[in-house]
């Protein structure tokens, strides 16, 4: 996952929502042509490959089952229950044939033995934790998301193992379904004390804490709609998230590394084994990287492959992956260890065994990224915009009837917009769309000119019942933005939505369809937004980091015409910042003070954390003297009233209130 540091911000909003959906209005049944565009699917699936299922199974040694593993807050951390809908093989007509074997696949769950000393446990959060048994104790590569379900992870490990202690972690990357565990697995002291080697990629820290800073606001209201969170589980509702089930939503933390791979390619001994760490940055994950393991024959795939075709860009957001690159390092892991390798382990989803296979499936990963790549680019070039090279292009049958090419996970239009994205940018050269109307001017300009609202709902009506849902997705979808309050647009928006939900093979995109659904039925879900911030990432944010942060919630209207100069000097960490405000944009530099400032403020990088994670107030530590100024206080106190607070739950499907 994506930046599946995408998930941690989804899962602290995860536990507010406790009965929301109570009163909501129920899912409706599959309509007739979505019961036909199933079965027409099916027909194309290579159903009769159930490879997945014996791959997942294999090695199986404990189930976690329908256990619950609390959190801290009121809903559990993890657990499968909710999901025992999915124990018949054939898919009902609300979910796609494809996602529903796929969904089935991943509910494999607990503790498998990979080969001698490789272990993993899957089904414990979306990621998998792999254990390595070393010479003196246990290399444990990727504690999941939260500290709660990564030590119930190694609880069911030692119940079937030797209690060792742990010599190593590994951090494949820096998404936070990889480190956000690390706590239930090690502590602090040990590391410190030079007991546990924390190992991670180049980059590791400012990608893990930065990724989601600064438009941390979007993409954790965006989160809800690509994972689903806040969807009841069910035939109608949330069925997988192509890399597992989902997200858990126990408590982050993060440890940071004491040993960084930073050469493309270097080989260490660790408790006795032998790992090759191979660098594969800017594909999957700004910093990330594979592992072989030459005494197993094992190859760790981490998040480079995955049973899915992955995505390219986010449905939460965030800057567009390189498929090129990313195809590359498949094709090199291939050449290098394809033949020294009897089995191939990732992060997510289950293993590949027999070297002819790991071989033919590296094949097919590569070729997945490169095809779309390629043949988004080469349309691209002859002129074709985004919407047109993702209705035009179809994988090859060598790769579509291979499962692990198709997009459970991703969403092949989605990813073929991204790629020409990532070059192109939004823009598609005709000056046209250069400067469209904004949705709500646009959709009332359209819905007048098509006669209003009745007529527009009357025609869209009979669309729907012949069964072109995309159309009128868009259409109502028009109308709703004209006029919110139009009850009976919102349901056929809703109703176009939720079939395109039922068909769509992508799990990500199926709960984005669902979920607009539901808004458009229930409106704006009544939870906080946002949430907070792990304590552990807030003191790894850089001052730099807190200073941007800063800067993008300055109101600019507020601002107009304001001038501000301040010196920040931070007394433990001896770090001095300028910040001056000028023409409504608020500038930093470090190391830096002004003679001229209107004020000097004097704190400790403590105070600030705590002020960060909401348990101290600006005024407050001004008041007990937490924050020492000289000079004009009351220059910080305007400055931090024209802050905006934090994020907001801010509609999607619907007008959004003016700014
Ligand atoms: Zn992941």
């Amino acid at each position: 996952m994506t930046t599946l540091r995408r998930a941690a911000l989804a899962l602290t909003l995860i536990g507010s929502i406790g009965g929301a959906s109570a009163q909501a209005q129920a899912p409706k049944d599959a309509t007739e042509s979505t019961r036909a565009a199933q079965r027409a699917t099916l027909s194309t699936l290579p159903m009769a490959d159930k490879q997945s299922f014996d791959d997942a199974a294999r090695g199986f040694i404990e189930a976690l089952g329908d256990r619950v593993i609390p959190g801290s807050g009121p809903r559990p951390a993890w657990t499968l229950k909710g999901y025992e809908f999915l124990a018949k093989e054939e898919a009902p007509d609300t979910v796609h044939p494809g996602l529903w074997r796929h969904a089935r696949a991943n509910m494999a769950n607990g503790l498998f033995k990979v080969t001698d000393r490789v272990w993993q446990l899957r089904g414990f959060d979306i990621s998998n934790m792999t254990i390595i048994e070393g010479e003196q104790g246990l290399i444990v590569v990727d504690p999941l998301i939260s500290t709660e379900v990564a030590q119930a992870a190694m609880a069911l490990y030692f119940k079937h193992r030797p209690v060792r202690p742990v010599s190593a972690v590994i951090y494949s990357h820096s998404h936070a379904d990889h480190w956000g565990g690390v706590r239930g697995v090690i502590s602090g002291e040990d590391v410190a004390g030079g007991k546990v080697k924390v190992i991670a990629p180049a980059g590791f820290m400012e990608e893990a804490v930065g990724e989601n800073i600064i438009a941390g606001g979007a993409m954790s209201r965006r989160a809800l709609y690509q994972f689903g969170p806040l969807l009841p589980r069910g035939e109608k509702g949330q069925v997988d998230a192509g890399l597992g089930k989902t997200v858990s939503a126990g408590s982050l933390s993060l440890i940071v590394p004491t040993m960084l791979i930073d050469k493309p390619v270097e080989t260490h001994r660790i408790d006795g084994i032998d790992i090759v760490f191979e660098l594969t940055p800017g594909a999957e994950a700004p910093s990330e990287l594979i592992m072989y393991y030459p005494q197993f024959r094992v190859l760790n795939m981490t998040e480079i492959t995955s049973q899915n075709m992955h995505n390219l860009l986010p449905m939460r957001g965030a800057l567009v992956r390189d498929a090129l690159s990313w195809s590359k390092y498949i094709g090199q892991a291939l050449h290098r260890y394809g033949a020294r390798s009897d089995v191939l382990i990732a992060q997510h989803n289950w293993p590949v065994w027999g070297s002819d296979r790991v071989q033919g499936f590296l094949k097919k990963q590569r070729d997945t990224y490169k095809f779309v790549h390629d043949q988004t680019v080469r349309l691209m070039n002859q002129g074709y915009v985004g919407a047109e090279i993702a209705e035009t292009l179809k994988m090859p049958p060598s790769l579509s009837q291979d499962w692990a090419t198709h997009p459970f996970y991703g969403h092949l239009k989605h990813n073929i917009k991204a790629i020409y994205q990532r070059y192109l940018g939004y823009y598609d050269g005709n000056p046209a769309n250069l400067d469209a109307l904004p949705p709500v001017a646009q959709a009332k300009k359209t819905i007048e000119y098509m006669g209003g609202a009745d007529a527009v709902l009357q025609r869209a009506r009979a669309d729907f019942a012949r069964g072109e849902f995309r159309w009128v997705a868009q259409v109502a979808s028009q109308l709703v933005f004209a006029d919110p309050a139009n009850r009976a647009a919102r349901e056929l928006a809703a109703d176009a939505n939720e079939q395109l939900g039922y068909q769509v093979e992508s799990a990500t995109a199926r709960n984005a369809y669902l979920m607009g659904a539901w808004e458009l039925r229930n409106g704006v879900p009544k939870v906080p937004a946002g949430g907070t911030v792990a304590p552990d990432v807030v003191r790894a944010l850089t001052l730099d980091m807190w200073f941007d942060f800063l800067a993008v919630r300055l109101n600019g209207d507020r601002a107009l015409g304001k001038t501000i100069a301040l010196n920040w000097r931070f007394s433990d960490t001896r770090q001095d910042v300028l910040l001056t405000l000028e023409d409504s944009a608020l500038s930093h530099l470090s190391d830096t003070q002004s003679a001229s400032a209107d004020a000097t403020l004097t704190l400790t990088r403590a105070t600030l954390d705590e002020i960060s994670l909401q348990r101290l107030t600006f005024p407050a530590a001004l008041l007990s003297g937490r924050i020492q100024v000289s000079g004009k206080v009351e220059k910080l106190i305007e400055l931090l009233g024209l802050i905006d607070t934090g994020a907001t739950m801010f509609p999607l499907v619907e007008p959004r209130p003016a700014p």
